[in-house]
């Protein structure tokens, strides 16, 4: 029978036996104090240098340091999930743990808190960076050439005095040999590095290239391209130290980045979500309303992280705590700049009807857009051409057909002829007459094809 020996540690004021100087130890209770202190400063000063990255998946190993007491935070798994946790103080010396924050969740908001500075202005940068290189490199050309000529010249000079040395002379002829032969090897060695040099290919990536590479960044971060090990050493290049405050509501961390600039950012304590799904979101949030998204990542078997289906709600309690953008939300922090659709209000006064009309024409399939249920809010799609048809501008034309018309002698809703007219392909023109508007229906291009040979039969 195994018998597993558990030991708890505990902080002094709940040790049960605590006797200082009892005894006569190697150290006085003082200098084990002082000790202690000293051991804490130690960490305060340990060298800054991040380590070399190590495998497992927390991201940002070695580089968390807690703001509470100045150490490194270590890596700690506790039944599966990383932690980042500044427990030092609590295995040396019975403290209580200095402070934990999920590993998963910290590496999450500082993932996208980079991949958000990498995509935005870093091509610019990176070009300006380029530039300046490309102009060290043409400066360094220039000397070496002036190099390579000097040698030449120098190899000439020596092969010249060679040859006017009278050959009885044969110990000033030889010293001379000797000087002809170092000035032939140099010069042969620097030919040797101007090939080379020349041989250096020219960096290949064009801007547009590299806009492309950033551009699709963090969809190839997220989408699985990248190694775990990439990641690690790609965030060592940008980023110093992370500080976590992991007293509180949320964990606020400071992102120190390479070069001293700061950033701070709160960790919601809810993450909700496998990192797949987080990519998911991301993607679908530029078109779909939240039910809609809730409805895809069901579909595709993702589930929360407390392995639930997902529902509007938490479609958009995930995008509000991931700071998330959406093309279909109200909240202008939050909207997507991409997207397409506007509010029914928006489109109301856009189209210069009020939102009942907007509704109806919704309804009737005038107009596109996306509504979850009956009393949500209703996003239309805009673009260029639904201004051109709805907007009452379009010109008569004699081929139109009234959609009143149609409607009577069809004895048919215009729902129904709507429906009809866009499944033909028919286009749909909202017409001023005098002083009111009215629906038209333009045949598509193929039936005014067909029309006219009629006509011309
Ligand atoms: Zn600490």
């Amino acid at each position: 029978m195994t018998h597993t020996r558990h030991v708890e540690r505990r902080s002094r004021e709940e040790w049960e036996v605590f006797l200082p100087d009892h005894h006569p130890g190697y150290l006085s209770l003082e200098q084990w104090e002082a000790n202690r202190a000293r051991l804490k400063n130690h960490l305060w000063t340990l060298p800054t240098s991040q380590g070399a990255p190590r495998e497992g998946a927390a991201l940002l190993q070695g580089l968390v340091w807690c703001q509470q007491c100045g150490a490194r935070m270590r890596v700690r798994y506790s039944k599966g999930p990383a932690y980042y946790s500044c427990d030092y103080a609590h295995r040396r010396f019975g403290e209580p743990i200095c402070g934990w924050a999920s590993a998963k969740r910290v590496d999450a908001l500082v993932e996208n808190l980079v991949l958000g500075v990498i995509d935005a202005g870093s091509v610019d940068l990176a070009l300006a960076y380029d530039e300046r290189q490309r102009e060290e490199e043409a400066r360094l050309d220039r000397q070496w050439r002036q190099q390579l000529q000097r040698l030449e010249y120098e190899c000439e000079l020596a092969q010249r005095r060679y040859e006017l040395v009278d050959p009885a002379n044969r110990l000033v002829a030889q010293t001379l040999e000797t000087a002809w032969n170092e000035r032939l090897a140099e010069l042969e060695a620097a030919r040797a590095e101007d090939r080379r040099r020349q041989r250096r290919t020219p960096p290949v990536n064009t801007p547009e290239q590299m806009r492309e590479v950033l551009g699709q960044l963090r969809q190839r971060w997220f989408g699985g391209e990248f190694e775990v090990q990439a990641k690690k050493e790609l965030l060592r290049c940008v980023i110093e130290q992370v500080r976590l405050t992991t007293k509180g509501k949320v964990v606020r961390a400071e992102v120190v980045w390479q070069g001293g600039a700061r950033s701070e950012l709160d960790v919601p304590k809810y993450m909700g979500a496998p990192m797949a799904a987080y990519y998911r979101v991301f993607e679908l949030a530029k078109t779909h309303t939240d039910a809609e998204i809730s409805d895809a990542l069901n579909a595709e078997g993702l589930l929360t992280m407390k392995h639930k289906p997902w529902s509007a709600r938490r479609v958009m309690d995930f995008r509000l705590s991931n700071g998330i953008p959406s093309g279909l939300t109200a909240s202008p922090t939050m909207r997507s700049p991409e997207t397409d659709y506007i509010s029914s209000t928006e489109a109301a006064e856009r189209l210069g009807v009020d939102q009942t009309r907007v509704q109806t024409w919704f309804r009737w399939g005038v107009l596109s857009g996306k509504q979850d249920a009956a009393q949500r809010q209703l996003w239309i799609r805009w673009n260029d051409d639904v201004a051109r048809r709805l907007r009452g501008t379009a010109p008569l034309d004699r081929r139109m057909v009234s959609v009143r018309r149609l409607c009577a002698q069809e004895r048919k809703p215009p729902a129904d002829v709507f429906t009809w007219a866009s499944k033909e392909g028919h286009e749909i023109l909202r017409v001023r007459r005098g002083s009111s508007f009215h629906f038209y229906i333009l045949p598509s291009p193929a039936d005014r094809q067909n029309a006219t040979e009629v006509d011309n039969a």
